[in-house]
Order: C-alpha cells, then sequence, then structure tokens
C-alpha cells in the first residue's frame, strides 16, 4: 500500500478498544487482518498488500462416479486499492501482471 492507513487505523482502534478494558490489562495484540506482503515486480522489494478472504465450499463430483463430495474454497483476492482512502496499492505502471 502506499498510504498509512492500516497504521493509523490501528493506533485509533487500539485507543477505541482500549477504553472499554479494565483497568490494568496487559498484553494488548491486535491488528487488521488481511494485510501482507508482497513482491513489487519492477523493482524486486517487498510492499504491504491487502487480500480480502474468499471462502466458502462446493459439492463436488467424486472421481469413481459414486456420489459428491463437499470441496472447500479457500482463497484471497488482493486488493488494487486501499479500501479506506481509495489510493492505488501500488504506483500507476508497476501493477502485478500475473493476475491480469
Ligand atoms: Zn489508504
Amino acid at each position: 500500500m502506499q498510504c498509512k492507513c492500516k497504521e493509523t487505523l490501528e493506533a485509533k482502534l487500539k485507543e477505541h478498544v482500549a477504553k472499554s478494558l479494565p483497568e490494568g490489562y496487559e498484553d494488548f495484540d491486535a491488528s487488521l487482518q488481511g494485510y501482507g506482503f508482497g513482491m513489487e515486480t519492477e523493482t524486486m522489494t517487498m510492499i504491504s498488500i491487502y487480500q480480502v478472504p474468499y471462502k466458502g465450499q462446493v459439492m463436488v463430483p467424486k472421481k469413481g462416479g459414486d456420489g459428491m463430495k463437499r470441496q472447500k474454497i479457500d482463497t484471497t483476492i488482493r486488493a488494487q486499492y486501499c479500501p479506506f482512502c481509495g489510493k492505488r496499492a501500488v504506483p500507476e505502471g508497476e501493477e502485478e501482471s500475473s493476475n491480469a
């Protein structure tokens, strides 16, 4: 991501959540989920990316032809823009080419 929304929001959320905690709490550890790292192809540097989970299930025919079995769907889709400020995830012209 090219912006600092994750860091900014995490700080705000921590402040917000901490208000509801009892006095004397310890080991506060929380973060926005879905963020990870990816390779930026042009400069071969690691960049922060945001991935939206896509999960579910589907019934597929068994190989032997005798009935159906449940198959899990578990993948992610990489956000092209920040969901909070709308700024492009990667600079213009440096988009990843693999998911075109
Ligand atoms: Zn942002």
